[in-house]
């Protein structure tokens, strides 16, 4: 593909959208660099969508701007902003070749002739590796090559941004997760912003540089991958992005250093914190990976007795569920990578570490 235009940059400034008494944007502040694969992650009903529409013209905000390169997109409309949508039913046209839909956008495009055309298109089914395929219609395709030629008729007007609005959705999870990688190769070849509507947080967390998660009409943590997953801010994104740990603890003050002491049962634990650490009841998360087991006897920081109650072999992983003198329980996944037996059965007795790093004291 020919180089992709400079710039790709989108920020959205107190962006609202509102149907008559139903708020489906409630107030977006975002920025997404050019040149970035960007996630709006959420449940059903959050506004992923609606933020999607907004962005590609197809509806305007009630409040709020979409800039693109720092120029508000307000007034211009959706065919003639540098931006394309891959939408979940990909659209095709069902009469036309698969090289016949990927040239189809360009056919009003001022300065592109017949052999500018004919070498454009050449490129993008190279790209989505369907240059055999370029004379079957959509119905001789299987869903992933349908999704591809999406893609590649996306890509050929060569777009500043691109939005995919849960691309894989119409697909079983095994080709979803060949996708996957295949998109984001595909993106790093060339280039484009990439905006990418999903609800499912394996996809999200896997292909993303960056991700918002979005609840009711806003964003509630935006960052990437390992920073949401890892240091959740609120119940929800630690819910929302996989299993969690969540401890009631009383916290004490701040420790410096973005850190906290909370007081789990009768123990006193260093907690990462994202807020003053001010004191009063709170609750920890920590995903199960962190969490590691040793001997009864072992000590150190945030180190505590626990005993197990449950072990479930799961394949690769083994979920071991402890229980802490408190009554509270501690999930912890431990990676089979040894033939040997642990020795871990219930009523082990066990300590737990939640090392301070791992465990976030969430916002209150
Ligand atoms: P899904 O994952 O189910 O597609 P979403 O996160 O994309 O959901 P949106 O489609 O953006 O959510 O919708 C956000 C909210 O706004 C929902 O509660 C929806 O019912 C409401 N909504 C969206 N479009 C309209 C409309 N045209 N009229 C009234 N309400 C709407």
């Amino acid at each position: 593909m020919t180089a992709t235009p400079a710039g790709g940059a989108i920020e959205l400034q107190g962006l609202r959208k509102r149907h008559g008494d139903a708020v489906a944007v409630d107030g977006i502040d975002l920025c997404v660099e050019a040149g970035e694969l960007f996630s709006l992650l959420g449940p059903s009903g959050c506004g992923k969508t609606t933020t999607l529409r907004l962005i590609g013209g197809f509806d305007e905000p009630t409040e709020g701007r979409v800039l693109l390169d720092g120029v508000d997109l307000a007034g211009t409309p959706a065919h003639r902003r540098p931006i394309n949508t891959v939408f979940q039913s990909y659209a095709l046209f069902p009469h036309l070749t698969v090289a016949d839909n990927i040239a189809y956008g360009l056919r009003w495009r001022p300065g592109v002739d017949r052999a500018e055309r004919r070498r454009r298109v050449g490129e993008a089914l190279e790209l989505v590796r369907l240059t055999k395929l370029a004379e079957r219609r959509p119905h001789q395709l299987s869903g992933g090559e349908q999704q591809r030629v999406a893609l590649a008729r996306a890509l050929v007007c060569e777009p500043s941004v691109l939005l995919l609005d849960e691309p894989f959705g119409a697909l079983d999870a095994k080709l979803r997760k060949t996708l996957r990688a295949e998109l984001r190769t595909l993106q790093r070849a060339v280039g484009t912003t990439f905006i990418f509507v999903t609800h499912d947080q394996e996809e999200a967390l896997e292909m993303s540089d960056r991700l918002a998660v979005l609840d009711g009409g806003q964003v509630v943590q935006c960052g990437t991958p390992k920073q949401v997953y890892g240091a959740p801010r609120t119940e929800f994104v630690a819910d929302f992005l996989g299993l969690a740990n969540l401890l009631d603890v009383e916290c004490l003050g701040p420790a410096g250093d973005g850190r906290a002491s909370v007081r789990l049962g009768s123990e006193t634990l260093t907690a990462t914190c994202t807020d003053a650490g001010t004191p009063g009841p709170g609750r920890v998360v920590i995903r199960p990976e962190r969490v590691r087991l040793g001997p009864a006897d072992a000590a150190g920081e945030n180190t505590l007795t626990a005993s197990v109650s449950q072990v479930v072999y799961v394949g690769a992983t083994t979920q071991v569920v402890t229980r802490l003198p408190n009554g509270a329980t501690v999930q912890a996944l431990v990676v089979n990578d040894a033939d040997v037996d642990d020795g871990l059965r219930p009523g082990t007795p066990v300590t737990v570490t939640l090392p301070a790093d791992a465990v976030c004291l969430l916002e209150r």
